[in-house]
């Protein structure tokens, strides 16, 4: 189990839940739309959470349903080349 960055983080992506992250696990690209959490690295510590202010973050369990896809979306960004 691992946090999720959903929806909402789509065009915000102000960085804010990155400088929080003790294992520098959330990512992203100039070129994506949002950031991204690696469930390979994620401590489920939940610091990230609370800092994100349009509460595009999720413990996996909790993602609203129709976000489910971005528990997938997340892992693949990094399955895509980018490593933590
Ligand atoms: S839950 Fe903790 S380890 Fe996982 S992405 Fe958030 S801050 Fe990083
Ligand atoms: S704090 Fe929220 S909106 Fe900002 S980058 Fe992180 S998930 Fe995206």
């Amino acid at each position: 189990m691992a946090f999720v960055i959903a929806e909402p983080c789509i065009d915000t992506k102000d960085g804010q839940c990155v400088e929080v992250c003790p294992v520098d696990c959330i990512q992203s690209l100039k070129t994506a739309n949002q950031y991204f959490i690696n469930p390979e690295v994620c401590i489920d510590c939940g610091s990230c959470l609370p800092q994100c202010p349009v509460s595009a973050i999720f413990e996996e369990s909790t993602l609203p349903a129709e976000w489910k896809e971005f528990s997938e979306i997340n892992a693949a960004f990094f399955r895509s080349g980018v490593s933590c």
